[in-house]
């Protein structure tokens, strides 16, 4: 078993931000919700001990509503980690978020409707525990503080990061259709993307701290006008600005306070109810 002890954060991205990095050690953990999406990888940077899980699998072989949610956040939860960032593409819903945009929300709408969305969902664990029926406060889903460090990470980057938008969540793995994208946008909703629910609200379920850091890779079919999203696109403007992001994304990392130095509500969220089984 490789040495997990001291892990403090969850990075839930793709391999270009854990590959390069020296000594990452691979840990497989499995949950009582199955496996994750893929193995944990052990780094440190910063002097700080993060675990990387590529959300869709190295591979990229998972769609987003086959990702198992509760078993990755349940996972990252288990080797330690207290504070998760959540770095995802998104289609732009205003003709100013184009392509290369960072932007932090703070708040998200969930369009999705196949997935498992909770851990207090009324059934048994496989060890036969049965968890309690609890309701989490999600009126403002993302820890404040994580919000204002990555904000302040990517002006270190000269990159104008958008503070706060809301990023509706749809299931897919289809891009939207024209009046769908139009109607997000009359809603004054700002980015949409297929991962970020229900991620943010497993985490919350957990105690810990979930930050959503997303970058617009297209405008989505109601902001453009030409043919609207293709994958090739999406694909083309992501590896264009996954250098960039990295380098965001590790100083997010090393300006996170300490596991235990946490002052937001999301590490009481549960506010003393039992959820009736151990959290991880
Ligand atoms: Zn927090």
């Amino acid at each position: 078993m490789a040495n997990t002890e001291n892990v403090e954060i969850g990075v839930i991205g793709g391999s270009g931000f854990y590959s390069f990095l020296e000594d990452v050690t691979e840990v497989r953990v499995d949950t009582p919700y199955g496996p994750p999406s893929d193995s944990l990888f052990l780094g440190e940077l910063a002097g700080r001990r993060v675990a990387f899980l590529p959300r869709h699998g190295r591979g990229h072989h998972l769609p987003p509503h086959r990702i198992n949610y509760r078993a990755n956040l349940w996972a990252l939860r288990s080797v330690g980690a207290r504070q998760v960032l959540g770095p995802c593409a998104v289609g732009g819903l205003r003709p100013e978020y184009g392509p290369g945009t960072l932007l932090v929300p703070d708040q998200f709408v969930d369009r999705t409707q196949s997935r498992k969305q909770s851990y207090f969902d009324g059934l048994p664990l496989p060890d036969g525990t049965e968890p309690n029926v609890v309701h989490v406060s999600l009126a403002d889903p993302y820890c404040p503080t994580g919000r204002k460090v990555a904000l302040k990470a990517a002006r270190g980057w000269d990159w104008e990061a958008v503070d706060g938008g809301t990023l509706v969540v749809v299931e897919g793995p289809r891009f939207s259709t024209r009046a769908e994208s139009l109607w997000y946008r009359a809603q004054g909703w700002s980015v949409v993307g297929m991962t970020g629910h229900p991620e943010a609200a497993l985490a919350r379920e957990l105690e810990l701290c979930y930050t959503s850091m997303t970058l617009v890779t297209d405008l989505d079919a109601g902001a453009e006008t030409g043919q609207g999203v293709s994958h090739d696109e999406v694909m083309r403007v992501f590896a264009a600005n996954v250098d960039r992001l990295r380098e965001v994304l590790f100083d997010a990392v090393a300006g996170l306070p300490e596991n235990a130095a946490r002052d937001c509500l999301c590490a009481s969220a549960l506010g003393g109810m039992d959820p009736g089984f151990e959290l991880p």
